[in-house]
């Protein structure tokens, strides 16, 4: 339906491929979303209609102020929970990139005490503490959604200044500095969680220390490894180069 591209059109091609990536590599099922903040216009920020991510097409693509008006784009109904992405871009001014999931194997994490915390080098993105949002806490009995920007701003607080934080009973969020570095800290999310389960299974376990988390990250989000990661796992959701 948009006649004039909402931004850059490569931007918004990466941000399609995010969806069919996130969604090839199980972060992402029929549920959840990625946006992108608009790179010109700071207050506001792309992403699909209410649709499977692995259906989203550029035509899918909305634009919402960060209070969730809807500003341009596809005119079917948007995502429930936008607010999270309004709210978190509200708070950072440095994230430009953010995935709300329901990544499978980190539910458990969410609901036991159990902290989720890197064991291997790819899930440094992870950070050395990943706390939990339990929206209970501020708004009682709910369904768990994400429905209005008072929520959203109470889950922004409980994220500060981090990457991840989980949401009890419900999934996670994911806010970065790029795509890119948002699909690989979803991803390694995800394969961690399950190794990390298992590390639990057997033992006891050594997790990366906080200079391996730090040097670690900034080898994940340089050029080489996460243009490697993306071109692979682009290839693998269907897109020809
Ligand atoms: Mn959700």
């Amino acid at each position: 339906m948009a006649s004039t591209p909402l931004a850059d059109p490569a931007l918004l091609r990466d941000l399609v491929i995010a969806n069919r990536i996130l969604a090839r590599e199980g972060v992402l099922d029929a549920f959840g979303h990625v946006s992108v903040r608009h790179p010109e216009r700071p207050d506001q920020y792309i992403i699909s209609r209410s649709c499977g991510p692995e259906l989203v097409t550029e035509d899918d693509l909305q634009c919402f102020t960060l209070t969730g008006e809807q500003v341009a784009g596809n005119p079917q109904p948007p995502y429930a929970e936008r607010a999270i992405h309004g709210a978190i871009y509200e708070a950072r001014p440095e994230v430009q990139a953010i995935c709300h999931n329901h990544s499978p194997s980190t539910i458990p994490y969410g609901v036991t005490g159990v902290p989720l915390r890197p064991i291997y080098h790819m899930a440094a993105l992870l950070g050395t503490e990943v706390p939990i949002w339990d929206i209970a806490d501020d708004f009682g009995d709910t369904d768990l959604l994400v429905k209005t920007m008072e929520q959203g701003r109470s889950l922004a607080r409980t994220l500060g200044p981090r990457r991840v934080a989980l949401m009890r009973g419900h999934g996670s969020v994911v806010a970065g500095r790029t795509l890119r570095e948002v699909v690989i800290c979803c991803v390694y999310m995800e394969q961690n969680a399950r190794l990390q389960a298992q590390a639990l299974a057997l033992g006891e376990v050594r997790y990366l220390s906080p200079g391996e988390i730090a040097r670690m990250s900034e080898a994940l989000t340089a050029p080489l490894s996460s243009e490697r990661a993306w071109s692979t796992w682009r290839r693998r959701a269907g897109f020809a180069d």
